[in-house]
């Protein structure tokens, strides 16, 4: 679970902490909780007890592991690259301790030749722990949060708040219209609908509208895909074309 990555944005993905919970709307179909169920079943240590089934569908437990043996992965790799951390859980978990946090910050400091992504649904935890004085700004670390419609959009103020060198927001699995925020200070925007069973659809006119916001608050616009049932059919095409932008600020 830590090598390279199929995700279009980044490169490879990094799991320090394992097992989540569900925190919005956005959570309903996550893909973590499908993929822990799994490794379990393959008899994976690391993801023993994360899950349970309920209703024929894994569901997270709630218990969250730091899996101290992953802290070095990092440094074996030798060349730069994008790294998504905790693509099976979430930083910013109130049941990850903040000393552990710090651990995961050094590794960060300590390998400055890969940029570190960090996406979290809560990003008021993430303000608030990224605020304190052990936490100093590190210029490879991306800070993010998922906003999947407008009942969270109280996020993006949580974000503008965290100090960091660079700040982006997920707006993926994008299940509702986002209108009239601003994305001021937020270098960068990533939409997608939802893939998977019991994908909910992602209307293009939500699309074109944070799009416009993009452009608005000269934020780079990365669109990964359409989602739905089967993403190879319904592809990665906007008005004909793609969009890869990143952030104007990038090490690798
Ligand atoms: S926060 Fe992320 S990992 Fe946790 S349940 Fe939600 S989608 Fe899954």
């Amino acid at each position: 679970m830590a090598e390279s990555s199929p995700i279009e944005w980044t490169d490879a993905t990094w799991n320090p902490v394992a097992g989540c919970s569900i925190a919005s709307s956005g959570c309903t179909n996550c893909y973590a909780m499908r993929m822990a169920a799994r490794l379990e079943a393959m008899g994976v240590a690391k993801y023993d007890g994360l899950t349970r089934k309920s209703g024929g569908r894994a569901k997270w437990t709630g218990a969250v592991r730091c899996d101290e043996a992953s802290l070095s992965i990092p440094h074996r790799w030798r060349n730069p690259r994008k790294v998504f951390v905790n693509s099976m859980s979430d930083l910013f978990h109130p049941e990850v301790p903040i000393a552990f946090i710090k651990r995961v910050w050094d590794v960060m400091a300590e390998t400055p030749r890969h940029d570190y992504q960090l996406l979290t649904k809560r990003p008021d935890r993430m303000r608030e722990v990224l605020s304190e004085d052990a936490f100093r700004v590190l210029p490879n670390v991306w800070v993010g949060t998922s906003v999947e419609g407008p009942e969270v959009v109280g996020r993006i103020d949580h974000l503008r708040a965290t100090p960091a060198a660079v700040r982006f927001i997920s707006f993926e699995p994008l299940i509702g219209p986002i209108q009239d925020v601003s994305l001021k200070g937020i270098a960068w925007a990533i939409v997608g609908g939802e893939s998977g069973p019991g994908a909910r659809a992602m209307q293009e006119e939500w699309v074109w509208e944070i799009e416009r916001l993009c452009r608005r608050f000269d934020t780079a616009f990365f669109f990964k895909q359409w989602g739905e049932v089967n993403k190879k059919v319904s592809g990665r095409l906007l008005g004909g074309r793609t969009y890869d932008e990143m952030p104007a600020y990038i090490s690798v």
